[in-house]
């Protein structure tokens, strides 16, 4: 595919009382036109801290120390707040998990509808409330006419979720960004709301990157997935890869943590213990303290990045074996 966005060595920090936090450690991946990648990891792994940094939407005490951000071939970190600000929800958009937060409560849907394009496309403000019908329309919103007046207290969950994706598709962003989405909504609406991003990734050849914890989510949505731990990519690839030939322990983890519907007698297997705080030193491979398989190389040396197969890469000494299998022997940019 072609290359939408591109980050590269991407490092994010904090500053604090306790001094700086990286939060995001040296992560670099891609999203293409018409794909989405699926960023997985626990809470507090960096996977949010990342997409914010792309936007630009770090709280004040954050700061982006190195690493390039391109948007079409475009370097992002060039452009002034001004120019930053008509490029969020114009060529890149984000939605997040609770829309009650982006969306205004004293203004109605129609009108928080109406002003991007009013300010984007300089459109009338009748085209701009044709437009607004459209785009509730294209999400799935019954009498989208009458929900203009409405504002958003008076609707459901599900339906704010879907008004707050048809503001960020307003105007026609090649870049969807959406963390966390369906968290807060049941599993009827969220499969809904999780086909609504599919269908529009297909026809409008957006590029999607999806934040989120759930590996079920993952399976609905990705195209690639990149796993996140302690602010570091620990696993890339495919999702067929990464469903059916995982590397990394933690990957591993995360996927016998989804419960299994076709089988009431599978066991969640949580993995035991915590991820270790932003400030923690932790020598070797970050997840050791954590791994049941980990080995005295792993407390010493940090596993390096083996590619295990084209597009499918792992920062785990045991996948190296499989690398030098497969004719890469590691540390291989893909
Ligand atoms: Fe476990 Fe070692 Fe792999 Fe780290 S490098 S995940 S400790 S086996
Ligand atoms: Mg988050």
């Amino acid at each position: 595919g072609e290359a939408l966005l591109e980050v590269k060595n991407l490092v994010t920090s904090f500053r604090t009382a306790e001094g700086s936090l990286q939060a995001v450690k040296d992560v670099s991946f891609h999203v293409d036109k018409g794909e989405t990648l699926c960023i997985v990891g626990e809470s507090g792994c960096g996977k949010s801290i990342t997409s914010l940094s792309i936007m630009r939407l770090l709280a004040s005490n954050g700061v982006i120390e190195s690493g390039e951000i391109l948007l079409n071939n475009e370097p992002l970190q060039k452009l002034t707040n001004e120019q930053m600000r008509k490029l969020r929800g114009n060529k890149m958009s984000m939605i997040f998990q609770e829309p009650m937060t982006a969306l205004n409560p004293v203004l109605t849907i129609g009108y928080q509808l109406r002003e991007p394009l009013l300010l984007h496309h300089q459109v009338s403000k009748t085209e701009a409330s044709q437009q607004s019908i459209e785009l509730l329309r294209q999400v799935g919103i019954p009498n989208p006419e009458k929900r203009l007046n409405q504002y958003p207290h008076e609707l459901s969950g599900g339906m704010r979720q879907r008004v707050m994706i048809a503001m960020a598709l307003a105007c026609h962003p090649s870049l969807l960004i959406a963390d966390e989405p369906t968290t807060a909504l049941d599993v009827t609406i969220q499969a809904q709301i999780l086909d609504l991003i599919n269908d529009l990734k297909e026809k409008l050849n957006m590029g999607v990157l999806m934040i989120t914890h759930d590996m079920g989510v993952v399976a609905e949505v990705a195209n690639r997935v990149m796993v996140m731990y302690a602010g570091k990519k620990i696993e890339e690839g495919p999702v067929e890869e990464i469903f059916n030939n995982p590397q990394h322990p933690y990957t591993i983890g995360l996927l016998n943590s989804v419960p299994n519907v076709d089988d009431p007698d599978f066991e969640l297997e949580p993995i035991p213990g915590n991820m270790p705080g932003l400030n923690e030193h932790i020598p070797g491979c970050r997840f050791h303290p954590r791994c049941k398989f980990a080995m005295e190389k792993c407390k010493i040396q940090e596993p390096p990045q083996f590619t295990v197969s084209r597009g499918h890469s792992a920062s785990c000494w045991l996948a190296e074996e499989e690398a030098k299998k497969n004719g890469n022997n590691g540390k291989v940019a893909i």
